[in-house]
């Protein structure tokens, strides 16, 4: 029998991962997989989470199971944070799941199980997973234009004749900040544009917010969430702790269902509960419980806060100056995109051969679309990449 499993698609970050690990050379930059690292390249626990896991080690007393949809107090915690007062609290189903990717493919599949022949329109380029799950799930990805690679900024004229082809029930697939791999968001307008082209089609926005905070602040970061919640009948959203609390590996994310009154978030909230069960019946607590109690005690709060404007702010000084060294050493803008992208990731529109030569010249890893994560960089690798990339004839 196993001998008629077919050989799967390596995932080609991991891949860089273990090419970077067995590179001998001494000075090497590893701006491929997306975790934050600080200065030293060390990716931290973050002070409130740590105060929070002392709390909850001393006050823990049983490790049975929670409720299948995870812990009130976390879903209602996540439910703030992603949506504030966008919508009445009782219109909204969630279920913990581990991370955001567990999310993603919760609210796949609900929108699969709700209509068997939703398509996703995933914008180009997205997350590879997004492409992944939907195809291992059965689910027909349509890409829709998002990204002009000459430019780094959003096509959003593309983007919108492409959406034009959505059919009702069909969902779009959107990054609330930080889209993954490019680094360009839309701005405020333009959520409002999409939001009246899927209303008017009767298409269902699916939000994929991973990264809020790691952008322009945490409210800002979800105002294309809100606005789609306040404006959208009926929303699918995944969201992630693992980078704005930095609990990676205790995968840690919530699916949110917005529906249209009481009733219907009764269905959606048994429906995801039923998902958890065939899935992984109860989703992790371990992180859940921290970004609860975190969320939930004023001082722990305002840490992590401090603490996530940090990483912002970091991550921002960082574009800064790699955008500046690049125009200094060009003596153009070209590159002026780095500053204007936001959270961990930019695409820097080089050629895969490009790539390749950065790699093997210089020991700069990054993605093979150009993909950099800014948080791999510190003040002193900036000028290593900048000239690099001249070098090579980026
Ligand atoms: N969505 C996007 C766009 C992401 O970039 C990621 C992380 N790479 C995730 C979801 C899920 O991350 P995790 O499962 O680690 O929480």
């Amino acid at each position: 029998m196993l001998n008629d499993l077919t050989t799967q698609p390596p995932d080609k970050i991991l891949e860089l991962m273990q090419m970077f690990r067995a590179d001998p050379r001494p000075v090497k930059i590893d701006l491929g997989v997306g975790v934050y690292k600080d200065a030293t390249g060390h990716t931290p626990i973050m002070r409130a989470i740590k105060a929070a896991e002392q709390k909850w080690w001393e006050s823990e007393d049983s490790k049975s199971y929670t409720a299948l949809a995870g812990d009130a107090g976390f879903l209602d915690a996540m439910v703030a944070l992603v949506l504030d007062d966008a919508v009445a609290r009782e219109k909204v189903a969630a279920c913990a799941t581990p991370g955001g990717t567990g999310a993603v493919r919760q609210a796949f599949e609900l929108a699969q199980m709700a209509n068997p022949k939703a398509r996703v329109f995933t914008s180009d380029p997205t997350w590879p997973n997004h492409l992944s799950i939907l195809k291992h799930i059965g689910m027909e990805a349509v890409p829709y234009r998002y990204f002009d690679n000459d430019s780094g900024a959003v096509s959003f004229d593309g983007m919108l004749a492409d959406l034009a082809a959505v059919e009702t029930g069909d969902v779009v697939l959107l990054h609330g900040c930080c889209h993954n791999p490019t680094g360009a968001n839309l701005t405020l307008p333009e959520w409002q544009a999409v939001i009246e082209l899927m209303n008017a089609k009767g298409a269902i926005p699916m939000i994929d917010i991973a990264y809020q905070g790691f952008g322009d602040g945490l409210e800002e970061d979800a105002a294309g969430t809100r606005l789609v919640a306040r404006s959208c009948p009926e929303v699918l959203i995944a969201a992630s702790c693992s980078k704005n609390f930095g609990i990676y590996r205790e995968r840690t994310g919530c699916t949110m269902v917005i529906c249209q009154d009481q009733a219907q978030r009764d269905l959606a909230q048994a429906n995801l509960a039923h998902l958890n069960r065939q899935t992984y019946s109860f989703p992790p607590d371990h992180g859940a419980r921290l970004v609860t109690l975190v969320m939930n005690d004023d001082a722990l709060r305002a840490d992590w806060q401090a603490e996530l404007e940090e990483v912002r702010l970091g991550m921002l000084a960082l574009r800064e100056q790699l955008a500046g060294e690049l125009q200094r050493l060009t003596g153009s803008d070209r590159f002026g995109f780095i500053a204007q992208h936001r959270g961990m990731f930019s695409r820097l529109g080089l050629s895969p051969e490009v790539v390749k030569r950065l790699r093997e010249e210089h020991a700069i890893y990054m993605v093979g679309d150009s993909r950099i994560n800014v948080a791999g960089l510190n003040s002193e690798t900036v000028p290593i990449l900048a000239k690099a990339i001249v070098e090579v004839g980026g």
